[in-house]
């Protein structure tokens, strides 16, 4: 080939690549502001772009939803406020690929008052503004439910998993790291989330499951993005996997608690510890702020059926697997083993756990779970307890 040829082509290349990467840039946040005043809070978000949105309310907890084109939100967290007038917490992360959604905490009713965006100008580019009062529960009930801008959002984009087959001869075992996109988790004091946490044990669990060759390993997120607790189990259900585990690292009102715990799905919860511990888990898809389809009490109605009891048999069995093989590796919590209603272990036919690897709640496991030499210990004995869990299956048949 001619040189200048090459040259031609080379630029024809950059061309392109160029062109796609300006399709593919999104909208990015330049600036957040939380504004108390005595008759509103104005909430405003400044963006590089006009903005599509929705914005609506929910109740019991009380909170203001805003929808938008999945957006570049690099500013760091330390440099917005997330509290301020009737906004008792501000969150947001990506909600489903292509959305970004913004969650406003509140502890009392409120109305959105109006919603607009501004143009830009010499000193601000384009501006979301939503301005919120407090209001008794009538107001709140009779309120305008939802606005949303003239230019429409897009359309929310599936989450497509190629890794999705039932046709694999291998053993499928599918992880799920817990919470992601707006629903952070837990966060411990110095302001560590449990899902960034759970993210980073989960691929360095995956990766070391996928060297062993003998297994097909499905992740129910690998991105800082939120999965329903019901998409959840419906990834192990249409992966056809052979084991669900669940990974947490919660928090709990008593900091000495600590040390890694694993629990399986149950009627009853085994103690107090277990039972707050599903019902801040059972929340998560109200965090996000999504309206309940199903209740936690559903857990209830399913345990009289035989494969259920069955794969409840195999779960506990894992579980004990998993407390004998972290043993010597990590730090564990008394009674290591629990039972609680997670909503999320309520697969029928899937043997499934959940783990906790510690508590960010705890100085010292919080100081832990960030070090990956540390990961790497649990990651150990989770792979040791599923392995000799496969053995032992095979030799049952
Ligand atoms: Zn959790």
């Amino acid at each position: 080939m001619h040189l200048r040829t090459l040259l031609g082509l080379l630029l024809v290349l950059f061309a392109v690549s160029g062109l796609a990467f300006e399709a593919m840039a999104k909208p990015a946040v330049k600036d957040l502001r939380i504004g108390a005043h005595p008759d509103k809070t104005r909430f405003v978000l400044e963006l590089s772009e006009e903005p599509a949105y929705r914005v609506f309310t929910l109740p019991s907890p009380y909170r203001v939803v805003i929808d938008l084109a999945e957006l570049d939100w690099s500013l760091p967290s330390g440099a917005t406020p997330k509290q301020g007038g009737v906004i008792a917490m501000l969150r947001h992360g990506l909600f489903a690929p292509g959305t970004t959604r913004v969650v406003l905490d509140a502890e009392q009713p409120v109305a959105v008052k109006s919603v607009f965006v501004l143009p830009p100008n010499d000193r601000n580019a384009y501006r979301l503004v939503v301005d919120l009062a407090a209001v008794g529960a009538a107001d709140f009930a009779a309120q305008q439910q939802s606005f949303a801008s003239a230019k429409p959002l897009p359309k929310p984009e599936p989450i497509t998993r190629d890794s999705l087959s039932t046709d694999d001869e291998r053993i499928t075992v599918v992880i799920d790291p817990g919470h992601g996109g707006v629903d952070p988790g837990a966060i411990s004091r110095s302001g560590i989330y449990e899902k960034h946490i759970v993210l980073a044990f989960s691929k360095e669990f995956a990766r070391a499951l996928e060297a062993e060759g003998r297994y097909n390993v499905v992740m129910t997120r690998d991105t800082d993005i939120f999965i329903k607790l019901a998409d959840r189990r419906n990834v192990a259900r249409k992966a056809g996997a052979d084991l669900f585990i669940s990974v947490h690292a919660d928090s709990h009102g008593d900091s000495d608690l600590r040390g890694a715990s694993i629990y399986t799905l149950s009627e009853k919860s085994s103690d107090s510890v277990a039972a707050q511990l599903a019902a801040s888990e059972n929340k998560a898809d109200l965090i996000a702020g999504i309206e309940l389809e199903e209740h936690p009490d559903e857990v209830s109605s399913i345990l009289l059926d035989l494969t259920q009891r069955e794969t409840m048999n195999l779960s506990a069995r894992f579980a004990s697997m998993v407390v004998e093989d972290l043993k010597g590796q990590t730090e564990l919590l008394r009674n290591t083993h629990r039972f609680a209603g997670f909503v999320v272990l309520k697969a029928h036919d899937v043997p499934s756990v959940l783990v906790e690897l510690g508590f960010l709640s705890n100085a010292q496991d919080e100081k832990k779970l960030q070090s990956e030499r540390e990961r790497q210990k649990l990651v150990k004995g989770m792979v040791a307890a599923v392995d000799r869990y496969f053995v032992w299956q095979q030799s049952m048949r």
